[in-house]
């Protein structure tokens, strides 16, 4: 398989035309000149500007006033002095007991449904997980959450009439609650909606991933490699557990409100296994053709110790990568100051871009069955395009921006963001990167 379209994966033609082809996928996009230039933070999503904000937030089921509008919480993460403390298998009761920094439940509205694992492998869930659903099920408080909730889903997600569901017998609902104790699809939710102090609504004042501090990414991050390993321990049919965050509805959020999901898979996904075919075909090829190339063609915008963030090439949307140079291959096995490299990275990029752009963050690593190494990477795509007629029949997608743009809108916001203290202090930017070739050690 001839693993990209182009000789050379960057292509400008005499017009200025940029023709480029991702090494990884595969996927041809061309930058147009005189189709650039569209507006990048939507003006559309800026213009609930007017809605006065209150306290304590209560804007949609994830916020901190609305914690029985989401499933039993799995785990929560409080900060306790200088670090943070872990809640297992909470109980209504002791919700109000502490205040959560992030949250872990079940996803109420599944894309691989528990009843898909049980009917196809038969899956039972762990002994610790079946006592939880047990203790919560006889709990009143408990049975009534999961009652309430239940009749909810049954109506908004399968499209059930009221009056059907009102039917239904009080076991039957609860044994429909199995999914929240033993399902595979999972949240990680953050506490705050707007930024702490914002008096009016509007994009610019959401409490993305880059307003959080970088002590509180790190957890948001580790907190997500944990619940990785735990799907795996959890369920033993879990080939690769894929792990993505949309961010604003463009990006398919369906709140405004900073949450990732993180999903078991029976399959590694079109994309990864794509990627397991390239690394197969040259076992350096994440260094040849992936950061070195980046670097050759100045796209490196930022480095650390454990990580390298670049313009990437090659995809429909303007998109920021982000490398571990750990040789460590998944998130859940990393060291934790090479997690904390990475969340560093990842912090400064959504730092840098700002709230108001819509983007999917979405986690590649190696699959549990891959014998194929792949590094940890993370890739941010705004979603600033959309795909029309061209694109369907041709398979090229317009970017409307080329790599160098991105870099050149995020490289100054870096810099502000550094010496204002808002990323972290270890952070080089752009002609500051060492860029040595060959950085990452996946392969050694
Ligand atoms: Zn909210």
């Amino acid at each position: 398989m001839q693993p990209f379209h182009y000789t050379n994966p960057l292509v400008e033609m005499p017009d200025g035309t940029l023709k480029m082809s991702n090494p990884l996928t595969g996927r041809t996009a061309w930058w147009v000149p005189g189709r650039s230039g569209r507006p990048l933070r939507k003006e559309d999503l800026l213009s609930q500007q007017d809605e006065k904000l209150s306290e304590p937030e209560a804007y949609c089921a994830f916020c901190a006033q609305r914690l029985l509008e989401t499933p039993p919480e799995i785990d929560r993460r409080v900060k306790d002095g200088a670090g943070y403390r872990t809640y297992h298998h909470l109980m209504p009761r002791q919700l109000p007991e502490t205040r959560h920094t992030f949250r872990r439940m079940a996803n109420l509205f599944e894309i691989v449904t528990l009843e898909y694992w049980q009917r196809n492998y038969d899956y039972r869930g762990l002994g610790r997980q079946r006592e939880w659903a047990e203790a919560y099920k006889r709990d009143p408080a408990g049975r009534e959450h999961l009652v309430q909730l239940v009749r909810r889903k049954l109506e908004r997600v399968r499209g059930q009439q009221p009056e059907e569901v009102a039917r239904l017998s009080e076991r039957e609902l609860l044994d429909e609650a199995d999914a929240f104790f033993l399902g595979c699809h999972q949240l990680i939710v953050g506490a705050r909606h707007y930024k702490p102090g914002a008096v009016t609504g509007g994009a610019h004042n959401l409490m993305g991933a880059g307003s959080l501090s970088p002590d509180e990414h790190f957890e948001y991050t580790r907190f997500t490699a944990d619940t990785i390993r735990d799907i795996y321990d959890c369920n033993r049919y879990v080939r690769y557990v894929v792990v993505f965050q949309n961010w604003l509805r463009p990006a398919g959020a369906s709140f405004d409100h900073l949450h990732k999901q993180v999903v078991g898979l029976d399959d590694w996904g079109t994309s990864l296994a794509r990627e397991v075919l390239a690394s197969r075909s040259d076992p350096n090829f994440y260094n040849a053709l992936v950061v070195n190339f980046a670097s050759y063609n100045n796209l490196v915008m930022a480095e650390n110790e454990h990580a390298v963030m670049f313009a990437d090439y090659g995809h429909r949307n303007p998109t920021v990568a982000i490398y571990c140079k750990a040789r460590q291959l998944r998130p859940f096995e990393l060291p934790p100051e090479a997690l904390g490299g990475m969340s560093d990275l990842i912090l400064a990029a959504h730092a840098a871009q700002g709230p108001e752009i819509s983007c999917n963050e979405e986690w590649y690593y190696q699959p549990r069955d891959c014998l194929e190494k792949i590094p940890f990477h993370v890739l941010l795509k705004w979603r600033v395009s959309n795909p029309a007629g061209f694109e369907g029949g041709t398979r090229i997608f317009i970017n409307p921006m080329r790599p160098t743009d991105v870099r050149d809108e995020l490289v100054p916001a870096l810099f502000r963001l550094r010496s204002e203290g808002k990323i972290a202090s270890s952070i080089r930017i752009a002609e500051e990167c060492p860029v040595e070739p060959n950085s990452l050690l996946y392969n050694r």
